[in-house]
């Protein structure tokens, strides 16, 4: 039984300014925790600056200043960083997601503010669910997803029967009790889902998918792949494709329950979001370490604008 943290925990850790800058300050830079400067004065001495405009941290020891928030979604942002915080954290604790509207009503913010805010939460969460599967038993299957014409310019054809452009297609990957990987496909054939599968899936994984001729050339690609026939059953032996009917028919759920209405332009980050939640879902804090992390590559950008 996995214990989670509760919301009064990471009120007490991340709720001031301060906090939420050195915490920051030390998801991105150095291991040691040593100042950036090279002054071997520890980081969690940094005094905060707190009349400054940009939001600074200075070391004591050479007066030099930190700026954390460089490069980041963070940077230039009128909302206030514990803001941030508060707001990646519901998102990664929610089990349905949070609208821009849930964002707008809570913390006060405009709807475009909250929307850009969630989008770029949503951007830096693909950057976490870049890996590739090796040497697992992995479910795929594909789906399509009513995301209607929002978005669209007003007369666009959209056409029927598969392929038509008011459902987006879905290619779920799974590897059993582990991650997920969703992508948004633009058709479901044979030659589509087998470059889609090479790029993520190693061939030291066992294929489970349905009997849809589209996964047939799997082995002839060196994969091993076995096949379950849902006209007759769910379940033939291993091979099953469950794991993936759960993604979908939660994935659906949030999208037309929180969300109502997706831009088909926007559905891959949505997709991000669900399989960052379902990936990191048995994380203590949700995932909220590994989301911090992955602000970790410090750009050379960063690191000459401190050098100068
Ligand atoms: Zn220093």
């Amino acid at each position: 039984m996995i214990k989670y943290i509760t919301d009064k925990d990471f009120q007490r850790k991340y709720g001031s300014q301060k906090a939420c800058l050195t915490a920051l300050l030390n998801y991105r830079i150095s291991e040691d925790g040593l100042c950036f400067n090279g002054c071997k004065a520890p980081i969690s001495n940094y005094k905060y600056l707190s009349e400054t405009k940009r939001k600074a941290l200075l070391c004591p020891r050479c007066l030099h200043h930190t700026y954390p928030m460089v490069d980041s979604i963070f940077n230039h942002s009128h909302v206030a960083i514990e803001d941030w915080f508060q707001i990646i954290y519901e998102m990664l604790r929610s089990r349905n997601g949070i609208s821009a509207n849930e964002i707008c009503n809570r913390y006060g913010y405009s709807y475009k503010t909250a929307f850009n805010i969630i989008h770029a939460i949503r951007d830096q969460m693909s950057k976490c669910v870049n890996f590739r599967f090796v040497n697992e038993a992995v479910e795929i299957d594909e789906s399509f997803l009513r995301s209607g014409n929002k978005g669209m310019k007003k007369n666009t054809s959209l056409g029927v029967g598969r392929g038509n452009r008011k459902h987006t297609g879905i290619l779920c990957i799974v590897a059993r009790g582990g991650a997920a990987k969703l992508l948004v496909i633009p058709n479901a054939e044979g030659d589509t889902l087998l470059s889609y599968i090479q790029e993520f899936v190693d061939t030291s994984c066992r294929i489970y998918t349905d009997e849809w001729k589209g996964y047939s050339g799997l082995e002839r690609a060196g994969y091993s792949h076995k096949t379950v026939n849902h006209s007759k059953e769910f379940t033939d032996g291993p091979a099953s494709t469950n794991n993936c009917e759960n993604i979908f028919s939660n994935l659906k759920r949030i999208i037309f329950s929180t969300h109502r209405s997706v831009n088909h332009r926007k559905i891959q980050s949505y997709l991000d979001e669900y399989s960052f939640r379902y990936s990191y879902r048995n994380h203590e804090d949700y995932g909220f370490e590994v989301f911090m992390q992955s602000f970790s590559s410090l750009s050379e950008h960063y690191v000459l604008r401190n050098a100068a």
